[in-house]
């Protein structure tokens, strides 16, 4: 018996040592140059051949990881979803790939289930279809993973770990036991509604992108406080890739504008999660301390002078309410995700107009960590539209 037991010990622990750990962000690195801004949505994103050697790094010594990340991956509670995966595992029954088939029936695409996969292995990010199975929500395809890919690779490691941190409820019932009974039952509601923002095993909560559909019609992407699950309106946000020809600014573009959108909506979630210790069970729902509500930061965002989009842009946005002279800068929160997003992707202009945001940025947020953005590419970000173009443009905001 001993010797059995000794035996399989070391037998586990010897394959436990050949795993690899899961999210080691090294096969999608930070990208500080120009290579993913000045590009299109052809060009750039990693091959599916590389892909699939990223999927073997992860799976080598854990036999079990690819069906549960598939689960993790393909997690709904609609039961049109459900079915069409009983479907598809039906269908996948005599597959040697197993889940993996899953997953690819899932997207319809084998590339957009290869990406989501080696996404999610290596930087705890999970991106699936809306669970809202209605028709209108139009779904991400192969070309939307991509894109995501580029976003993500626009993000320092450390600030990649820092908003997949979980809100806790372990400790929860301690924690309020102290409290009037009404303000027990609400905060138990509260948490009960987020429930599935507030758990893994590893004390965190990967980073979440869907689709949906936004509160207006002119919503493209949004991001609720205290989260970090991104909510893409895709018919919106798609208005930003390259090819748009709109009249109102009298261009089209020729690199992919969506990424800006991401990065911008990745930066609410670097709001929502820079002062989180993981330790206080209440902090998000009463305490909740963020980068744009800290007294001193606030005065620094106040200050700055957010810089103009190159190119026109930005005003595909003009029709916002909270856009003055050209810049997105209405509320403290949606100031802040325009720095964040322009210290990434034009940080040349951020220099000139706000040194001293430019230099809070460099120092408290991304750790010295700077980048070349849109003004150092060797190729063109928009041209006039031709007398054409012009008379069969599409106008923005409809
Ligand atoms: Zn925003």
């Amino acid at each position: 018996m001993r010797l059995v037991g000794l035996g399989w010990l070391l037998l586990h622990a010897g394959c436990l040592n050949a795993a690899e750990p899961l999210f080691q962000n090294r096969f999608f690195p930070l990208s500080q140059n120009t290579e993913l801004v000045c590009a299109t949505s052809q060009q750039n994103f990693t091959p599916t051949a590389a892909l699939a050697d990223i999927i073997r790094f992860y799976e080598a010594g854990h036999p079990d990881l690819r069906k549960h990340a598939v689960a993790v991956l393909t997690d709904h509670k609609n039961q049109d979803h459900l079915d069409d995966l009983a479907d598809y595992r039906e269908d996948c029954a005599n597959n040697s790939v197993g889940e993996l088939c899953v997953l690819e029936k899932y997207w319809d695409d084998r590339e957009a289930a290869w990406r989501a996969l080696a996404l999610f292995y290596d930087t705890k990010t999970v991106i699936k279809h809306s669970d809202d199975y209605r028709y209108e929500v139009r779904r991400f395809n192969a070309d939307h993973l991509r894109l995501f890919e580029k976003a993500i690779r626009k993000i320092p490691a450390f600030l990649r770990q820092s908003i997949s941190k979980a809100k806790p409820v372990d400790n929860l019932e301690q924690e309020i036991a102290d409290k009037p009974t009404v303000m027990q039952e609400l905060i138990r509601d509260a948490f009960q509604e987020d429930y599935k923002n507030s758990i893994w095993q590893d004390h965190t909560h990967p980073l979440t992108l869907i689709p949906g559909i936004g509160f207006r019609s002119q919503t493209v992407a949004q991001v609720f406080s205290g989260q970090n699950l991104i909510v893409f309106t895709v018919k919106a946000f798609d208005k930003g890739k390259e090819g748009g020809t709109y009249r109102d600014i009298g261009v089209q573009y020729l690199v992919d504008f969506r990424l800006p959108i991401v990065v911008h909506e990745i930066a609410h979630t670097i709001d929502n999660f820079h002062f989180w210790n993981g330790q206080d069970d209440l902090y998000f729902f009463y305490k909740y301390h963020k980068i744009s509500n800290d007294e001193d930061i606030m005065k620094i965002i106040a200050e700055a002078k957010l810089a103009l989009w190159p190119s026109k842009w930005f005003e595909a946005f003009e029709y916002l309410g909270e856009v003055n002279e050209g810049r997105y800068d209405g509320t403290t929160q949606e100031k802040l995700a325009e720095l964040v997003a322009q210290y990434i992707l034009i940080p040349e202009r951020l220099q000139q107009s706000a040194p001293a945001a430019y230099q809070w940025l460099r120092e408290d947020i991304f750790r010295g960590i700077e980048y070349e953005g849109y003004d150092r590419c060797n190729v063109p970000l928009t041209k006039p539209l031709s007398w054409w173009q012009y008379a069969t443009g599409k106008m923005l905001g409809q």
